[in-house]
């Protein structure tokens, strides 16, 4: 693992993309994940920090399926060179907290976004749902770490989550769209839409968080850099760059 962390970072513009009035297309979350999201934000709060580990491990996820896709599609490689991962923490001029978890893995469609985040494609899932669901809330924490509930930890430190996703090319995906899936804590729907700044990530994913008013603290660099040390060190083999607001 490679933490290199850079202080004092520039101002970051939030651009339009992240707008509530851009049409999109609304999906309802498949009925098990409205459970998961459910027992995910009402019964792991004092498990929260879980959101980096399990962000982390998915862009490298993402970045191993590149690199092996690559070693017989040279092609997949376009678009962004170096395999990693960058993660940014900064306050908006609003003091609403942000973090940005960029990978430059594999990507998803628009299809991809839509199954892989609104449906549970999981086998042992509907078990993990049985078992949370009849659990005094205790041994929560024990299933997760058993089951690893993913992507819906994000909804433990934040309100909304954006996910924006290019998928590598191929020959079958010759030109692949860039596209953003919005969901906040709250709804049970989600939306798609293309990105509005176009194709900027060149290829992967790039995952903000808008988080709660009570998670500030993980803006701090030291917070970040211990949760990253304590719960990535083992599970990441692609460099993490941290950027952080002094
Ligand atoms: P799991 O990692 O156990 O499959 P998650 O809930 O963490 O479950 O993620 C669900 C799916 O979403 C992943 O299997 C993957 O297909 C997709 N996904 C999540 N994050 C990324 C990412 N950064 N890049 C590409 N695909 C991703
Ligand atoms: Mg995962």
């Amino acid at each position: 693992l490679l933490l290199s962390l850079l202080l004092s970072l520039t101002v970051f513009t939030f651009a339009t993309w992240a707008s509530d009035d851009l049409p999109k297309q609304k999906f309802d979350y498949q009925s098990d994940v409205t459970r998961l999201r459910k027992i995910v934000i009402n019964s792991l709060y004092s498990h929260r920090d879980v959101f980096l580990r399990e962000l982390i491990s998915n862009a490298n996820d993402a970045l191993e399926k590149l690199r092996l896709t690559s070693l017989t599609d040279k092609e997949v490689l376009e678009g962004a060179e170096q395999l990693n991962i960058t993660i940014k923490a900064f306050p908006d001029e609003n003091g609403v907290g942000h973090i940005v978890i960029t990978d430059t893995g594999i990507g998803m469609t628009p299809e991809e976004l839509a199954s892989n985040l609104g449906t549970l494609a999981k086998s042992g899932t509907s078990e993990f749902l049985a078992k949370a669901e009849n659990s005094d809330g205790t041994g929560t924490g024990n299933l997760i770490g058993a089951f690893g509930v993913g992507f819906y930890s994000s909804f433990l430190v934040a309100d909304r989550v954006y996910v924006a996703s290019r998928a590598a090319k191929s020959a079958k995906n010759p030109n692949p769209i860039q596209y953003v899936f919005s969901s906040s804590a709250e709804e049970s729907s989600f939306g798609i839409y293309p990105d509005p700044r176009g194709n900027n990530l060149g290829r992967g994913t790039e995952i903000t968080l808008v988080l709660k008013p009570d998670a500030l603290e993980y803006l701090s660099t030291s917070r970040l850099t211990e949760l990253i040390q304590k719960h990535s060190s083992f599970s990441s083999t692609f460099p993490i760059y941290l950027f952080t607001q002094k």
